[in-house]
């Protein structure tokens, strides 16, 4: 059987106002996942548009397309395409689950919520010759004992980190603007996969560098601590995302630490009570955002802090406020985001009720534009104010001042060239994307972050250094600069 993967590109990443660089980072992890379920000889054809272009004028038995509210319109012309051929189309991912009705009208096939217990009584259907209009996850979920990850259908050179893992589905909390609940309804919301599978997929995978993308990284005491303790000695640096409470409570936090922890994304959301009580984020509520932040600088560990502008408490002073505080307390890089209320989400369906949506043009719910009607800023003001923060954190006295404010010599410089590398060189990431020499900068990465008390890292680094001759050599005889910079 021909099976075809599709991750059409979200419509933000084709924009010429957008970074390449942010849509090269991860590999398409779930559409490998489900790959895994399909047989040996199947033959697996799976395309990631934001790193290729998409080949549509094959003809497979299936197809199968993951479909996030950005790509919505692009998922539902390119299932169109295929199903005005006779080809069969299914559709799965949070937007398929937010608005099954709509998806439906586009797919012979849909899942709601997450595939891994469902995608094999689908094939089983399919390969019958009775396929389901829907399939809907709701008990028996569980991320152990499944097959692992085809890793072998992703291209590793397009991507910048292509050592993504995603441990775990879900997270143990209920923020109001968040899809988890609505992608999760009918079942556990948060599970994991086994830690000695865990550690047995990362033995697999080649070079230091790893990036959790799991909502929560600690979301489960126990499990972390194991996984951790695991992952001692393995001389692994990583990645992930925790909250605020996670870092202050016990000392999981230094337990990341010593397993190779060094750059953490970490949702402050907003300073103020009044917006965590409205987003139901009551797991920030009273924390010391200071305290969390110094006691990840004292562990060496990098911040990437996500703030969202738009909440209801929030004046017009809310994005001098927050980029001060980010660039005071040292924040590495910054994440700003316009509150985006995404369907199927509780805020959502709040202000729908309220009459506060004023468009479903789903191509807008990037984050980056105004979809509702706001109330402590104007439309206006909100646009505004989320562009110039982003500016101004990024501008090069303020990475100066951030990264001076660090007590030591290599927590400086480490700071300096991590926000100055990835924010200020964009020629340079699309030079190394349009030549696909991306996983060459691994290296650099992984002595980013390397550990700042240990120098073996970098003598690592000069020993094995990286392979640039490839990237030079296919830049060269290909195109000249101002071309590729374009
Ligand atoms: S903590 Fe993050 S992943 Fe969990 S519900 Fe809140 S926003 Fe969603």
């Amino acid at each position: 059987m021909k099976v075809k993967l599709i991750l059409p590109s979200l419509t933000e990443a084709k924009s010429a106002f957008w970074r390449p660089i942010k849509y090269s980072l991860f590999p398409p992890i779930g559409l490998g996942t489900l790959a895994a379920f399909l047989d040996k000889d199947d033959e697996i054809d799976l395309q990631d548009q934001h790193v290729e272009e998409l080949n549509l004028n094959d003809s497979p038995d299936l197809v199968l397309i993951q479909v996030y509210i950005t790509n919505a319109k692009r998922a539902y012309s390119i299932a169109k395409l295929y199903r005005d051929r006779g080809i069969f189309v299914a559709l799965g991912g949070l937007h398929v689950t937010a608005l099954p009705d709509e998806a439906e009208k586009f797919a012979d096939a849909i899942f709601i919520g997450p595939a891994e217990q469902t995608f094999p009584d689908f094939i089983k259907d399919f390969k019958s010759k009775s396929p389901k209009k829907r399939y809907i996850s709701t008990s028996g979920r569980t991320l152990q004992n499944i097959p692992p990850i085809r890793r072998d259908l992703i291209k590793r050179d397009k991507y910048l980190v292509p050592n993504s893992l995603v441990i775990s589905r879900g997270c143990p909390h209920h923020c109001n603007f968040c899809y988890k609940d609505a992608f999760y309804q009918g079942g556990i919301s948060y599970y994991t996969y086994r830690v000695d599978e865990i550690l047995t997929e990362i033995s697999r995978l080649p070079g230091r560098h790893l990036y959790f993308l799991d909502d929560h990284l600690f979301g489960n005491p126990k499990f972390a601590t194991e996984l951790f303790e695991g992952m001692r000695g393995m001389k692994r640096v990583f990645q992930g995302a925790a909250t605020v409470k996670s870092i202050l409570e016990g000392d999981l936090i230094e337990k990341a630490a010593e397993a190779g922890l060094r750059s953490l994304f970490v949702g402050f959301e907003t300073f103020s009570p009044e917006n965590l009580k409205q987003s139901n984020k009551s797991q920030n509520l009273k924390l010391d955002y200071e305290r969390a932040a110094q006691r990840l600088h004292d562990l060496g560990i990098m911040i990437n802090g996500s703030f969202v502008f738009g909440l209801d408490d929030d004046k017009s002073d809310v994005f001098k406020r927050t980029v001060d505080w980010g660039i005071r307390n040292a924040i590495t890089t910054a994440t700003y985001h316009i509150l985006t209320p995404y369907p199927g989400t509780r805020l959502y369906n709040s202000m729908v009720k309220s009459g506060r949506i004023i468009t479903n043009d789903w191509d807008l719910y990037d984050t980056r534009h105004v979809v509702y009607e706001t109330i402590g800023l104007s439309k206006e003001e909100l646009e505004t104010g989320y562009w110039w923060s982003y500016k101004e954190f990024y501008k090069w006295n303020n990475i100066f001042k951030a990264s001076f404010s660090h007590d030591t010599f290599k927590h400086q410089m480490k700071h300096l060239f991590y926000t100055g590398g990835w924010k200020k060189f964009e020629e340079v990431w699309n030079v190394l994307i349009k030549i696909g020499g991306l996983n060459k900068m691994l290296p650099i990465l992984e002595l980013l972050l390397s550990d700042i008390e240990n120098n073996s890292d970098i003598e690592q680094l000069e020993t094995t250094p990286p392979n640039y001759n490839i990237t030079l050599k296919s830049y060269t005889s290909n195109e000249s600069v101002s071309e590729v910079a374009k």
